[in-house]
């Protein structure tokens, strides 16, 4: 990779965009170095799925936890889904990777919920794995080999996938809603969308982005967006998860304005699976729990 870099670098020299493609080489080749070390991540068993518990504001029940990919770079550490999905996308590689989260978030729900628990895994979603050829009769043949309940999954797919002209993701969502399962919404107002996408598809759970919920006690048009939101999923009936929940003013707004789901490290980090076995039914929030330790040690 070295070599072809300096190749190309010497190439755009002479065309004179020396500076600004030099630095592009650069990451050309580093792009390559993880595409042929993600292709045998999977065999090598170096990926890892962590668990984000979703709570009941109400009572800060744990009633699910979304399914989050890392992996385990050799000679680097654990690696955020940000710095390889991209290049498992462009690559395609994300159809095979996505075919392994799916499998082990359904044998982690089939687990879970053995003993009668309630406990629904999210998995997301790229739009190649709607792409690719059998996806839906892949999901059912997962769901079926893992003993996983349909209604113990749900599938996170963002606003851009709706834009879609292609109907094979409107076949896709109405096959996998015919199944039982449950399509969510993530980093719901951030992406280019019509709302009337949310009368056109089966969508049960909106879930508002991060950068919404980060300014609703601060900035009031975020506050307005937020609750004119929670307002129209309450009459389309859509269930709402705020993502990135980090406060405790944060949790009492969504909470007071009918906000029923929250994700956050205000509740919990995503979690390993041993750590999430091992999870109360009901989490307090980090204050709460900071605040009682304090009182001990006084
Ligand atoms: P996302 O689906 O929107 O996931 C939520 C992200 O927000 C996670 O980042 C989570 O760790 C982070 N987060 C949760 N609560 C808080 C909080 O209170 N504060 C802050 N600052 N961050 C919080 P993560 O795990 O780095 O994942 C980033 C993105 O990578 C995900 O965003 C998702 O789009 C993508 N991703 C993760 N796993 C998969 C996967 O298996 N397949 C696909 N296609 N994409 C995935
Ligand atoms: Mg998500
Ligand atoms: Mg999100
Ligand atoms: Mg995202």
């Amino acid at each position: 990779y070295a070599d072809s870099a300096m190749y190309l670098a010497k190439r755009s020299g002479r065309r004179g965009f020396r500076f600004y493609t030099n630095d592009l080489t650069v990451e050309a080749a580093a792009n390559l170095a993880l595409e042929s070390q993600l292709r045998r991540a999977i065999e090598r068993g170096e990926l890892e799925l962590h668990f984000q518990p979703q709570v009941a504001f109400r009572d800060s029940e744990v009633l699910g936890s979304e399914a989050l990919l890392r992996w385990n770079r050799p000679g680097t550490g654990f690696i955020p889904p940000d710095q390889f999905i991209p290049v498992a996308e462009e690559t395609g590689l994300i159809v095979d990777i996505g075919r392994w989260v799916l499998r082990e978030a359904c044998r982690a729900a089939a687990q879970w919920n053995a003993g009668g628990a309630r406990h629904t895994v999210a998995v997301n979603l790229s739009a190649r794995q709607f792409q690719s050829r059998g996806f839906v009769p892949m999901v059912e043949k997962i769901l079926a080999e893992t003993g996983c309940h349909p209604q113990w999954l749900e599938l996170e797919i963002t606003e851009s996938l709706l834009l879609d002209e292609d109907d094979s993701v409107a076949y896709a969502l109405s096959a996998f809603k015919h199944m039982g399962l449950s399509i969510a919404i993530d980093d719901f107002g951030t992406g280019y969308s019509a709302l009337s996408y949310l009368t056109r598809f089966p969508i049960d759970t909106l879930k508002i982005d991060r950068t919404f919920i980060q300014k609703v006690t601060s900035d009031r048009r975020h506050a307005e967006l937020v609750k004119a939101i929670l307002s129209i999923s309450r009459c389309l009936g859509h269930r709402v998860v705020a993502e990135g929940v980090e406060t405790m003013e944060q949790a009492s707004f969504l909470n007071v304005y009918g906000c029923e789901v929250a994700q956050g490290f205000l509740y919990s980090r995503p979690l390993t699976k041993p750590e999430i076995g091992l999870l109360p039914r009901y989490l307090t929030p980090r204050e709460e729990a900071e605040a009682s330790v304090d009182a001990e040690t006084d």
